[in-house]
Protein backbone atom coordinates (compact mmCIF):
# COMPACT_ATOMS: atom_id res chain seq x y z
CA UNK A 1 0.00 0.00 0.00
CA UNK A 2 1.06 3.57 -0.63
CA UNK A 3 -0.52 6.96 -0.03
CA UNK A 4 0.79 8.27 -3.35
CA UNK A 5 -1.49 9.50 -6.08
CA UNK A 6 -0.88 10.42 -9.68
CA UNK A 7 -3.00 12.56 -11.95
CA UNK A 8 -4.94 10.86 -14.74
CA UNK A 9 -7.19 13.01 -16.92
CA UNK A 10 -6.97 15.78 -14.35
CA UNK A 11 -8.05 13.56 -11.48
CA UNK A 12 -5.88 12.33 -8.61
CA UNK A 13 -5.83 8.53 -8.60
CA UNK A 14 -4.38 6.39 -5.80
CA UNK A 15 -1.27 4.77 -7.16
CA UNK A 16 -2.55 1.48 -5.76
CA UNK A 17 -5.29 1.61 -8.41
CA UNK A 18 -3.04 2.41 -11.36
CA UNK A 19 -1.99 0.10 -14.18
CA UNK A 20 0.69 1.17 -16.64
CA UNK A 21 -0.12 0.08 -20.16
CA UNK A 22 2.33 -0.04 -23.03
CA UNK A 23 0.52 0.45 -26.31
CA UNK A 24 1.14 0.77 -30.01
CA UNK A 25 0.04 3.98 -31.75
CA UNK A 26 -2.99 2.02 -33.03
CA UNK A 27 -4.05 1.58 -29.42
CA UNK A 28 -3.48 -2.11 -28.87
CA UNK A 29 -1.83 -3.14 -25.62
CA UNK A 30 1.45 -5.05 -25.65
CA UNK A 31 2.26 -5.03 -21.95
CA UNK A 32 0.88 -3.88 -18.66
CA UNK A 33 2.01 -3.74 -15.07
CA UNK A 34 0.31 -2.68 -11.87
CA UNK A 35 1.95 0.42 -10.40
CA UNK A 36 2.30 -0.98 -6.90
CA UNK A 37 3.16 -4.39 -5.59
CA UNK A 38 3.80 -4.22 -1.86
CA UNK A 39 7.45 -4.79 -0.93
CA UNK A 40 8.27 -5.34 -4.62
CA UNK A 41 7.91 -2.17 -6.66
CA UNK A 42 6.31 1.25 -6.94
CA UNK A 43 6.14 2.69 -10.43
CA UNK A 44 5.23 6.39 -10.34
CA UNK A 45 6.32 7.60 -13.80
CA UNK A 46 6.26 6.41 -17.41
CA UNK A 47 10.00 6.08 -17.09
CA UNK A 48 9.64 3.78 -14.07
CA UNK A 49 7.21 1.63 -16.05
CA UNK A 50 9.47 1.50 -19.11
CA UNK A 51 12.43 0.46 -16.96
CA UNK A 52 10.33 -2.18 -15.26
CA UNK A 53 9.18 -3.77 -18.53
CA UNK A 54 12.36 -3.35 -20.56
CA UNK A 55 15.59 -4.46 -18.93
CA UNK A 56 18.05 -2.54 -21.06
CA UNK A 57 18.42 0.87 -22.71
CA UNK A 58 18.51 -0.96 -26.04
CA UNK A 59 15.15 -2.62 -25.42
CA UNK A 60 13.62 0.67 -24.33
CA UNK A 61 14.95 2.43 -27.43
CA UNK A 62 13.70 -0.33 -29.71
CA UNK A 63 10.23 -0.16 -28.14
CA UNK A 64 10.19 3.63 -28.44
CA UNK A 65 11.31 3.28 -32.04
CA UNK A 66 8.25 1.11 -32.71
CA UNK A 67 6.12 3.94 -31.36
CA UNK A 68 5.29 2.13 -28.12
CA UNK A 69 4.34 4.42 -25.25
CA UNK A 70 3.37 3.94 -21.62
CA UNK A 71 0.34 5.56 -20.04
CA UNK A 72 -1.35 5.13 -16.66
CA UNK A 73 -4.97 3.99 -16.43
CA UNK A 74 -7.20 3.20 -13.48
CA UNK A 75 -8.01 -0.41 -12.77
CA UNK A 76 -11.64 0.26 -13.71
CA UNK A 77 -10.70 1.85 -17.03
CA UNK A 78 -8.40 -1.06 -17.77
CA UNK A 79 -11.18 -3.58 -17.14
CA UNK A 80 -13.80 -1.64 -19.11
CA UNK A 81 -11.72 -0.30 -22.01
CA UNK A 82 -8.43 -2.10 -22.42
CA UNK A 83 -8.74 -5.65 -21.12
CA UNK A 84 -9.88 -6.77 -24.59
CA UNK A 85 -7.41 -4.59 -26.48
CA UNK A 86 -4.33 -6.75 -26.34
CA UNK A 87 -2.35 -7.07 -29.57
CA UNK A 88 -4.41 -6.32 -32.65
CA UNK A 89 -3.98 -8.59 -35.69
CA UNK A 90 -1.26 -6.36 -37.05
CA UNK A 91 0.75 -6.56 -33.85
CA UNK A 92 -0.01 -10.16 -32.93
CA UNK A 93 3.61 -11.17 -33.37
CA UNK A 94 5.95 -10.85 -30.39
CA UNK A 95 7.93 -7.65 -29.94
CA UNK A 96 11.02 -9.67 -30.82
CA UNK A 97 9.70 -10.01 -34.38
CA UNK A 98 13.00 -8.69 -35.64
CA UNK A 99 14.60 -11.90 -34.52
CA UNK A 100 12.03 -13.86 -36.53
CA UNK A 101 13.20 -12.03 -39.61
CA UNK A 102 16.77 -13.04 -38.88
CA UNK A 103 15.85 -16.68 -38.52
CA UNK A 104 14.64 -16.83 -42.14
CA UNK A 105 18.29 -16.81 -43.02
CA UNK A 106 19.11 -20.50 -42.41
CA UNK A 107 22.81 -19.95 -41.94
CA UNK A 108 22.25 -17.28 -39.34
CA UNK A 109 19.74 -19.51 -37.60
CA UNK A 110 22.29 -22.30 -37.47
CA UNK A 111 24.83 -19.94 -36.03
CA UNK A 112 22.34 -18.86 -33.40
CA UNK A 113 21.23 -22.30 -32.37
CA UNK A 114 24.57 -24.05 -32.41
CA UNK A 115 26.23 -24.08 -29.06
CA UNK A 116 29.67 -24.73 -30.41
CA UNK A 117 30.82 -22.36 -33.17
CA UNK A 118 33.42 -24.97 -34.17
CA UNK A 119 30.72 -27.46 -35.10
CA UNK A 120 29.15 -24.93 -37.48
CA UNK A 121 32.34 -24.23 -39.39
CA UNK A 122 33.19 -27.94 -39.57
CA UNK A 123 29.96 -28.62 -41.46
CA UNK A 124 30.60 -26.04 -44.18
ZN1 LIG B 1 -1.93 -2.86 -32.89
Amino acid sequence: MTDQTITIDGQPVPLDDVIWLERHPCGCVVSGVVAVVADEWTLTTTDDAARHIHDTDGERQRAAGQGLTFAPVTGLRYRTEFADSWRCDRHARPASAQRDRWSRNPRRKAARTQEKPDAVSARR
